[in-house]
């Protein structure tokens, strides 16, 4: 920990050489960019870094760190390294967050690869349902065996894969929460439009098929609902008014035309 006196457990000589310190940083940076010295701290046995205030535009916060050493019975120091550090009031950049995590759906360009990790919880073995501890079979061998029965697919959805498609879609554009969705007239679950899905999702979901509706050809919830419903009927007071009755005028006389 830094600090401005002598911390007790450092080398007293090593602590003493500042000016040593400060000539190896200025020839190491150039004296136009060396501020006071700041403080010490103790490194271990005969080992002292000296901190030095950094005046290089741009780096406010950050500090010149001279680490030096006293080698037991010698009566001089070594510089051992000069480096720039951030302080507390440092410009930094942000954590590091793997491409993995930083990836955003949509994000995918053409010729982009997003492989899914073998333990990937949304996925499961295709011939599977439990618990994968319970199999003995390795997943050269779940290929062979799924690619046999024809199932064509070495993996699929999980029950957590399942209920995180299943909530996803929920809270999404085509859920029931949504204002198209409160406003209209019925639901998805009624509409001629949905075409319904096959497997564990197809109680909840469906994709619209009315080229006309924003959800064309997107998952819906059965709750979710838009205005181009398959029933949908417009109100009297919607419907455009009747024509009017033709009149006859028996009055004034019509131009015809001659030929
Ligand atoms: S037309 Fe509207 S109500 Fe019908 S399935 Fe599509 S989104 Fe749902």
């Amino acid at each position: 920990m830094m600090t401005t006196d002598r911390p007790a457990n450092a080398d007293s000589v090593a602590a003493a050489a500042v000016d040593e310190a400060r000539a190896a940083l200025v020839a190491q940076v150039g004296a136009d960019v060396v501020g006071p010295h700041l403080g010490l701290e103790a490194e271990g046995d005969g080992l002292v870094t000296h901190h030095f205030a950094c005046t290089q535009a741009g780096y406010p916060g950050w500090r010149w760190a001279v680490t030096i050493a006293r080698a037991v019975d010698q009566g001089s120091v070594t510089i051992n390294e000069v480096v720039l550090l951030p302080g507390d009031e440092a410009i930094i950049a942000p954590a590091w967050v793997p491409w993995r995590e930083r990836i955003k759906p949509g994000d995918l360009s053409p010729g982009d690869l997003l492989p899914v990790d073998e333990d990937d919880a949304r996925l499961v073995p295709a011939y599977f349902d439990g618990d994968p501890n319970d199999t003995a079979l390795d997943l050269q061998n779940l290929k062979l065996v799924s690619d046999e029965v024809g199932l064509g697919r070495s993996r699929v959805l999980s029950v957590d894969g399942r209920e995180l498609a299943a909530q996803r879609w929920h809270d999404g554009d085509q859920g029931p929460d949504v204002p198209i969705a409160q406003s209209a007239p019925a639901h998805c679950g009624s509409c001629g439009f949905l075409v319904r899905l096959a497997g564990p999702l197809a109680t909840l979901y469906g994709v619209c098929a009315n080229e006309f509706a924003n959800a064309d050809g997107r998952v819906v919830s059965f709750e979710h609902g838009c205005g181009a419903h398959s029933e949908t009927q417009l109100r009297k007071k919607q419907l455009p008014p009747p024509p009017l009755d033709p009149v006859f005028d028996t009055v004034s006389r019509d131009d015809l035309e001659s030929f």
